[in-house]
């Protein structure tokens, strides 16, 4: 038995408490031998983030997702960063309080910190109607060519007016690399208020 469900549920809290989500969407999810773990539609609206791990949506990569009401429209996108990146192990998609004035201007976040360095200047991928598979698309060629940083720990883009997919190779590597991203980005902002 995976202890996936139970890590989800972990990272789902921390998320919210730390304002790297909020109530209105994002969503997590795993992935282990060809086995899809993902938080269910309305875990923000509903339950707030506050999750239980038999709550959690599991079954085969390749099952026909759809067809459960309880999947997310997003989970598209994670469902295409999976079948198009075998090596990614965790998806997250997040609302993050000091990264959404980027999505909303649709300015890519520079590294300004040492320790976001490593994830390059986060960019924001082309517009596409939301829940699209085309704007999977868009999120999946963003992520691409990403794939050394995702190997070592995690890449990340921002979608227009809504928030930010990162692609990792754990939960906790992708839970780590939004919290860098998110305080990386409120630096950016607090900087324009220095004398
Ligand atoms: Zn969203």
């Amino acid at each position: 038995m995976s202890d996936l469900p139970e890590q989800i549920v972990y990272i789902a809290r921390r998320m919210f408490e730390r304002r790297l989500t909020d109530i209105s969407g994002g969503n997590i999810s795993a992935c282990e031998n060809n086995t899809l773990y993902i938080t269910a539609k309305y875990s923000g609206s509903q339950k707030h983030w506050q999750l239980e791990p038999d709550s959690i949506l599991s079954g085969p990569l390749d099952a026909d997702w759809f067809s459960n009401p309880l999947f997310s429209r997003e989970g598209k996108a994670h469902l295409s960063i999976y079948h198009n990146m075998p090596y990614v192990g965790a998806v997250i998609h997040a609302h993050p309080f000091h990264v959404l004035p980027f999505c909303a201007a649709g300015k890519p976040i520079p590294p300004i910190m040492e320790n976001t360095q490593k994830f390059g200047v986060i960019e924001v991928v082309p517009p596409a109607p939301a829940h699209s598979q085309e704007l999977a698309d868009n999120v999946v060629a963003g992520l691409r060519n990403q794939e050394e940083r995702i190997r070592k720990q995690a890449a990340a883009v921002l979608v227009p007016r809504h928030g930010i997919f990162i692609a990792a190779k754990d939960l906790f590597a992708g839970l780590d690399a939004l919290e860098r991203i998110d305080w990386n980005a409120w630096c950016v902002l607090a900087q324009k208020s220095l004398p």
